[in-house]
Protein backbone atom coordinates (compact mmCIF):
# COMPACT_ATOMS: atom_id res chain seq x y z
CA UNK A 1 0.00 0.00 0.00
CA UNK A 2 1.15 3.26 -0.70
CA UNK A 3 2.34 5.94 2.22
CA UNK A 4 0.23 8.66 3.09
CA UNK A 5 2.74 11.78 4.38
CA UNK A 6 0.30 14.42 5.12
CA UNK A 7 1.01 18.10 7.17
CA UNK A 8 -1.52 19.44 8.83
CA UNK A 9 -1.96 23.38 8.14
CA UNK A 10 -4.09 25.90 10.00
CA UNK A 11 -4.27 27.99 13.01
CA UNK A 12 -4.20 26.88 16.75
CA UNK A 13 -7.55 25.81 17.57
CA UNK A 14 -8.15 24.77 14.11
CA UNK A 15 -8.67 20.90 15.32
CA UNK A 16 -5.44 19.73 13.99
CA UNK A 17 -4.70 17.55 17.36
CA UNK A 18 -8.59 16.19 17.16
CA UNK A 19 -8.52 15.13 13.40
CA UNK A 20 -4.85 13.80 13.65
CA UNK A 21 -5.78 11.32 16.80
CA UNK A 22 -8.49 10.22 14.46
CA UNK A 23 -6.57 10.22 11.04
CA UNK A 24 -3.88 8.38 13.21
CA UNK A 25 -6.32 5.60 13.44
CA UNK A 26 -8.29 5.31 10.16
CA UNK A 27 -4.74 5.76 8.35
CA UNK A 28 -2.26 4.25 10.35
CA UNK A 29 -0.19 7.03 10.21
CA UNK A 30 2.12 8.35 12.80
CA UNK A 31 1.09 11.50 14.52
CA UNK A 32 3.81 13.77 14.93
CA UNK A 33 2.90 16.71 16.61
CA UNK A 34 5.69 19.33 17.20
CA UNK A 35 3.97 21.42 20.31
CA UNK A 36 3.04 17.86 21.80
CA UNK A 37 6.69 16.84 21.46
CA UNK A 38 8.01 20.35 22.60
CA UNK A 39 5.81 20.32 25.80
CA UNK A 40 7.55 16.86 26.43
CA UNK A 41 10.82 17.99 26.51
CA UNK A 42 9.57 21.19 28.51
CA UNK A 43 8.10 18.98 30.98
CA UNK A 44 11.78 16.59 30.93
CA UNK A 45 13.44 19.38 31.30
CA UNK A 46 16.03 18.63 28.33
CA UNK A 47 18.13 20.98 26.58
CA UNK A 48 16.08 21.21 23.70
CA UNK A 49 13.03 22.00 26.32
CA UNK A 50 14.80 24.72 27.83
CA UNK A 51 15.53 26.04 25.16
CA UNK A 52 11.84 26.24 23.63
CA UNK A 53 10.20 27.05 27.11
CA UNK A 54 10.85 31.16 27.00
CA UNK A 55 9.40 31.28 23.04
CA UNK A 56 6.41 29.42 24.11
CA UNK A 57 5.14 31.14 27.11
CA UNK A 58 5.54 34.23 24.93
CA UNK A 59 3.63 32.11 22.16
CA UNK A 60 6.11 32.96 20.13
CA UNK A 61 7.98 30.28 17.62
CA UNK A 62 10.70 28.08 18.63
CA UNK A 63 14.07 29.63 16.09
CA UNK A 64 13.68 26.92 12.92
CA UNK A 65 17.35 25.87 13.80
CA UNK A 66 15.99 24.19 16.85
CA UNK A 67 12.69 22.83 15.19
CA UNK A 68 14.11 21.52 11.68
CA UNK A 69 16.79 19.16 13.20
CA UNK A 70 14.09 17.49 15.79
CA UNK A 71 11.40 16.36 12.96
CA UNK A 72 14.29 15.46 10.35
CA UNK A 73 15.41 13.43 12.83
CA UNK A 74 12.07 11.63 13.66
CA UNK A 75 10.89 10.98 10.37
CA UNK A 76 13.39 8.91 9.49
CA UNK A 77 12.72 6.46 12.76
CA UNK A 78 11.22 3.11 11.76
CA UNK A 79 8.18 3.71 13.12
CA UNK A 80 7.58 6.66 10.60
CA UNK A 81 8.26 4.95 7.68
CA UNK A 82 4.99 3.98 6.52
CA UNK A 83 3.33 7.49 6.48
CA UNK A 84 2.84 10.25 8.71
CA UNK A 85 0.62 13.17 9.81
CA UNK A 86 2.54 16.28 10.54
CA UNK A 87 0.80 18.38 13.19
CA UNK A 88 2.34 22.34 13.99
CA UNK A 89 5.17 21.71 11.66
CA UNK A 90 6.05 23.33 9.16
CA UNK A 91 5.42 27.12 10.17
CA UNK A 92 7.85 29.10 8.49
CA UNK A 93 8.79 29.13 4.92
CA UNK A 94 12.42 27.97 5.79
CA UNK A 95 10.63 24.69 7.78
CA UNK A 96 8.50 24.05 4.52
CA UNK A 97 11.68 23.98 2.48
CA UNK A 98 14.08 22.08 4.93
CA UNK A 99 11.64 19.47 4.65
CA UNK A 100 10.62 19.42 1.16
CA UNK A 101 14.90 19.12 1.29
CA UNK A 102 14.93 16.36 3.59
CA UNK A 103 12.08 13.83 2.33
CA UNK A 104 13.54 14.34 -1.34
CA UNK A 105 16.75 13.03 0.20
CA UNK A 106 15.02 10.17 1.71
CA UNK A 107 13.73 9.01 -1.58
CA UNK A 108 9.67 10.16 -0.44
CA UNK A 109 7.40 12.59 -1.18
CA UNK A 110 4.62 14.68 0.72
CA UNK A 111 0.62 13.52 -0.53
CA UNK A 112 -1.04 16.55 0.72
CA UNK A 113 -1.24 19.60 2.41
CA UNK A 114 -4.50 20.16 4.77
CA UNK A 115 -5.42 23.47 5.39
CA UNK A 116 -8.36 23.69 8.49
CA UNK A 117 -9.75 27.23 7.93
CA UNK A 118 -11.21 28.67 11.02
CA UNK A 119 -11.61 32.25 11.67
CA UNK A 120 -9.56 34.46 14.17
CA UNK A 121 -12.96 35.01 16.31
CA UNK A 122 -13.62 31.34 17.10
CA UNK A 123 -9.71 30.45 17.12
CA UNK A 124 -10.05 32.47 20.89
CA UNK A 125 -13.23 31.11 22.01
CA UNK A 126 -12.40 27.86 21.62
CA UNK A 127 -8.67 28.34 22.61
CA UNK A 128 -9.86 30.02 25.74
CA UNK A 129 -12.15 26.87 26.90
CA UNK A 130 -9.49 23.93 25.57
CA UNK A 131 -8.28 21.66 27.97
CA UNK A 132 -5.78 19.17 27.29
CA UNK A 133 -4.81 16.14 29.49
CA UNK A 134 -1.38 16.27 31.22
CA UNK A 135 0.19 12.86 29.75
CA UNK A 136 -0.34 12.94 25.92
CA UNK A 137 -1.92 16.10 25.30
CA UNK A 138 -5.39 14.74 24.06
CA UNK A 139 -7.91 17.17 23.51
CA UNK A 140 -11.19 18.51 25.10
CA UNK A 141 -13.52 21.86 25.69
CA UNK A 142 -14.91 23.21 28.67
CA UNK A 143 -18.37 23.49 26.48
CA UNK A 144 -18.40 20.84 23.68
CA UNK A 145 -16.30 18.15 24.75
CA UNK A 146 -16.40 17.21 28.03
CA UNK A 147 -14.73 14.47 29.57
CA UNK A 148 -16.91 11.64 30.99
CA UNK A 149 -15.68 12.38 34.89
CA UNK A 150 -14.70 15.34 35.45
CA UNK A 151 -11.08 16.98 34.85
CA UNK A 152 -10.17 13.33 33.88
CA UNK A 153 -8.88 12.42 30.34
CA UNK A 154 -11.00 9.51 28.71
CA UNK A 155 -8.50 7.70 27.23
CA UNK A 156 -5.28 7.83 29.79
CA UNK A 157 -6.71 8.89 32.76
CA UNK A 158 -4.29 11.90 33.39
CA UNK A 159 -5.45 15.01 34.94
CA UNK A 160 -7.09 17.79 32.42
CA UNK A 161 -5.06 20.81 32.64
CA UNK A 162 -5.08 24.47 30.01
CA UNK A 163 -2.17 25.09 28.51
CA UNK A 164 -0.33 28.29 29.88
CA UNK A 165 -0.16 29.37 26.01
CA UNK A 166 -4.38 29.51 25.79
CA UNK A 167 -4.67 32.25 27.90
CA UNK A 168 -6.52 35.07 26.16
CA UNK A 169 -3.83 37.50 25.72
CA UNK A 170 -1.20 34.76 24.63
CA UNK A 171 -3.47 33.17 22.04
CA UNK A 172 -3.76 36.41 20.54
CA UNK A 173 0.11 36.70 19.99
CA UNK A 174 -0.45 33.26 18.46
CA UNK A 175 -2.98 34.11 15.65
CA UNK A 176 -0.75 37.11 14.80
CA UNK A 177 2.70 34.64 14.70
CA UNK A 178 0.37 32.27 12.57
CA UNK A 179 -1.21 34.98 10.19
CA UNK A 180 2.41 36.51 9.52
CA UNK A 181 4.53 33.03 9.71
CA UNK A 182 2.62 30.41 8.94
CA UNK A 183 -0.51 31.43 6.51
CA UNK A 184 2.15 32.20 3.92
CA UNK A 185 2.65 28.84 3.58
CA UNK A 186 -0.82 28.34 2.57
CA UNK A 187 0.14 29.64 -0.98
CA UNK A 188 3.34 27.83 -0.74
CA UNK A 189 1.39 24.50 -1.02
CA UNK A 190 -0.99 25.50 -3.70
CA UNK A 191 1.88 26.26 -6.04
CA UNK A 192 3.01 22.99 -5.84
CA UNK A 193 -0.58 21.52 -6.51
CA UNK A 194 -0.85 19.99 -2.50
CA UNK A 195 -3.20 21.76 -0.99
CA UNK A 196 -6.58 20.58 -0.02
CA UNK A 197 -9.25 23.00 2.36
CA UNK A 198 -11.51 22.01 4.90
CA UNK A 199 -13.92 24.35 6.61
CA UNK A 200 -13.18 24.14 10.13
CA UNK A 201 -15.92 25.63 11.82
CA UNK A 202 -18.13 22.13 10.82
CA UNK A 203 -18.00 19.95 13.80
CA UNK A 204 -15.13 17.99 14.50
CA UNK A 205 -16.86 14.75 13.11
CA UNK A 206 -18.09 16.74 9.74
CA UNK A 207 -14.44 17.66 9.28
CA UNK A 208 -12.94 14.26 9.71
CA UNK A 209 -15.20 12.60 7.51
CA UNK A 210 -14.39 15.09 4.72
CA UNK A 211 -10.81 14.57 5.24
CA UNK A 212 -11.10 10.71 5.45
CA UNK A 213 -13.16 11.26 1.89
CA UNK A 214 -10.37 13.13 0.75
CA UNK A 215 -7.17 10.83 1.81
CA UNK A 216 -8.73 7.62 0.83
CA UNK A 217 -9.17 8.99 -2.39
CA UNK A 218 -5.64 10.32 -2.83
CA UNK A 219 -4.62 6.66 -1.56
CA UNK A 220 -6.52 5.34 -4.69
CA UNK A 221 -5.45 7.68 -6.97
CA UNK A 222 -1.86 7.47 -6.09
CA UNK A 223 -2.22 3.11 -6.38
CA UNK A 224 -4.05 3.67 -9.96
P1 LIG B 1 1.13 23.96 19.25
O1 LIG B 1 0.72 23.01 20.30
O2 LIG B 1 1.32 23.31 17.91
O3 LIG B 1 0.24 25.18 19.18
O4 LIG B 1 2.59 24.50 19.66
C1 LIG B 1 2.80 25.19 20.88
C2 LIG B 1 4.03 26.08 20.79
O5 LIG B 1 5.20 25.28 20.47
C3 LIG B 1 3.98 27.13 19.69
O6 LIG B 1 3.29 28.29 20.09
C4 LIG B 1 5.47 27.38 19.46
O7 LIG B 1 6.04 28.17 20.47
C5 LIG B 1 6.06 25.98 19.59
N1 LIG B 1 6.09 25.26 18.29
C6 LIG B 1 5.38 24.15 17.94
N2 LIG B 1 5.65 23.78 16.67
C7 LIG B 1 6.56 24.68 16.21
C8 LIG B 1 7.23 24.86 14.97
N3 LIG B 1 7.02 24.03 13.92
N4 LIG B 1 8.09 25.90 14.85
C9 LIG B 1 8.33 26.74 15.87
N5 LIG B 1 7.72 26.65 17.06
C10 LIG B 1 6.84 25.62 17.24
Amino acid sequence: MSELNVILLGPPGAGKGTQAERLQDDFHLLHVSTGNMLRAAVEEGTELGRRAKEYMDRGELVPDDVIIGVITDRLQEEDAQDGFLLDGFPRTRPQAEALETALKDLGRSLTATLLIDVPDDVVVRRLSGRRVCQKAGHPYHVDTNRPKHDNVCDIDGSRLIQRDDDREETVRKRLQVYNEQTAPLIDFYDERGLLKRFDGTRTPTEVHDHIRATLATLRLEDEI
